[in-house]
């Protein structure tokens, strides 16, 4: 296998590897935050029911005792009842109890105040009274107003035939409520809604929203809760009130037909997590992108490579015909002049019939050796093809050209190259040509340098020779 595919295959591997990291991470972090949550709802439950069920439901129950007292039902029901007893009775309750207290009755349509005064059940002017009547219901809890606005819960009484007798109420000041309201927020940081089955705020420890007598505010007339779902869908929900985040609990309590919204603030903890996670996240996705640069990086360098290996004659080390096509290239953008030699090996094919193919090839590595040897920093040799090579030298007059391809020459003759049983000595003959590189295409420059390579076999072989424009 290349190592191309090995460096893609590592790649993909290590990509995945650190999406599963990062997946995972954010499974934590959600699971942490979940748990969290109902960490802060659990603990939020049992102080709410104590709230509902010592302050809210006990009212209800009074009345509801209250109702089905027989003494009480039987002195309405008797036709010399005794008002002022009533009255008596009642203000003694609302001493005793702090609540306020009221008998609506059906036989005398009258309503009898804890406040000891009584007020005349006229249709048409006190509509509660006939509303309730209608809508048949036997409980009922509403806001009513006597002085302040209160919270009364209503209970039908009947009499031993199962007859309408009227109605007894308890009524708790709303203030009341609010002063428990803020002692529990005081103690626990919550915000209690008191919704109705109208999805009116009936209670509430938010100023902004307490009932007033011209005003019941709508859980749809909150900004955080317009769009208006179904019950028990908000539960769980996290909302931002005044840049201050909450989570929503919902409870229904079944005894009135509410629901108590709870407002829990989410602490510093909740707020952590949520850090923790946006730097855990931020942390993977700037580790995934090093990761993808390095091995993007890798890729390039060794693309590089291979590019520069695609450049490059395996037998002679030198570089090829297309790296000498490149460097010309970049030369003739630069401009200026420059002296190219081709050379090619005499009797070459000689020496592979008399050696060997392989003899041939050290033949060729000596003498890419001998060129190599000769030439300045700025010159390249290539080997253009078979026993061909090409020198060029870049800036160079005619007579410095001419001596480092005479040099190269020499030495090349001069060498003695040990094969296995013998000594060979070889030579070469040399074409030079001179030219500005802008003027003219490598293959025209090679022709011309060919041309006079071809005089020098001509001529006997081993020598150099020199394009002249007359030539
Ligand atoms: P001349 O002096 O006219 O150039 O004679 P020559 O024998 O060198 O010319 P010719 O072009 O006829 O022969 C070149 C030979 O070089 C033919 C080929 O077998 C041989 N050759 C080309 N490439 C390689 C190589 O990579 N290794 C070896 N061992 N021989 C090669
Ligand atoms: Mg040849
Ligand atoms: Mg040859």
């Amino acid at each position: 296998m290349n190592s191309l595919l090995i460096t893609r295959r590592l790649a993909i591997v290590l990509i995945l590897s650190l999406c599963g990291a990062f997946f995972y991470a954010t499974y934590n972090a959600i699971e942490n935050i979940v748990a969290e949550q109902s960490r802060v709802q659990q603990e939020a439950v049992s102080p709410v029911y104590e709230l509902v069920r010592d302050e809210l439901l006990r009212p209800l129950y009074i009345a509801e005792t209250f109702a089905s007292s027989i003494d009480f039902t039987v002195a309405m029901d008797s036709p010399d009842f005794d008002e002022e007893l009533l009255l008596r009775r009642l203000r003694d309750m609302e001493e005793d109890l702090g609540l306020t207290f009221f008998f609506a009755s059906e036989l005398t349509r009258k309503q009898y105040l804890s406040n000891g005064t009584t007020l005349d059940l006229i249709e048409g002017e006190v509509a509660w009274y006939f509303e309730a009547q209608e809508q048949g219901k036997d409980f009922m809890a509403d806001l009513g107003q006597v002085g302040d606005v209160h919270l009364y819960f209503d209970v039908k009484v009947y009499g031993s035939e199962r007859e309408f007798l009227g109605y007894v109420g308890v009524g708790m000041h709303l203030q009341q409520f609010i002063d428990t309201f803020d002692r529990y927020k005081a103690r626990y940081g919550y915000d209690f809604l008191f919704v109705n089955d109208q999805d009116e705020i009936i209670l509430t420890s938010l100023p902004e929203l307490v009932v007033t007598d011209a005003y019941i505010p709508k859980l749809e007339s909150l900004e955080w809760f317009a769009h208006g779902d179904a019950p028990g869908s908000h539960d769980s929900e996290i909302i931002q009130v005044d840049d201050e985040d909450f989570l929503i609990s919902e409870y229904g309590i079944q005894e009135l037909g509410w629901r108590l919204l709870l407002l829990i603030p989410l602490e510093a903890r909740q707020a952590q997590t949520t850090r923790s996670f946006v730097i855990s996240a931020a942390t993977a996705v700037i580790s995934v992108l090093l990761l993808a640069l390095t091995i993007y990086y890798l890729m390039l360098l060794y693309k590089q490579n291979l590019e520069k290996r695609a450049e490059i004659d395996s037998l002679t080390g030198l570089p090829n015909r297309a790296f000498i096509q490149r460097y010309y290239d970049q030369m003739q953008r630069d401009g200026g002049t420059l002296c190219a030699i081709i050379i090619d090996l005499d009797r070459f094919k000689k020496i592979n019939d008399t050696y060997g193919h392989e003899a041939g090839d050290r033949v060729l590595e000596a003498a890419a050796s001998v060129f190599k040897e000769v030439l300045r920093d700025k010159d390249i040799v290539g080997r253009w093809g078979g026993e061909e090579f090409v020198m060029l030298l870049p800036a160079t007059s005619v007579e410095t050209g001419m001596a480092i391809a005479e040099r190269a020459r020499k030495r090349l003759e001069n060498l003695t190259i040990e094969l296995r049983e013998s000594n060979v000595s070889i030579t070469a003959s040399f074409g030079v040509a001179f030219g500005p590189a802008s003027d003219e295409s490598l293959a025209d420059l090679m022709d011309r340098a060919d041309k006079v390579l071809y005089e020098a076999k001509e001529n006997g072989r081993n020598q150099v020779m020199l394009y002249k424009e007359a030539s």
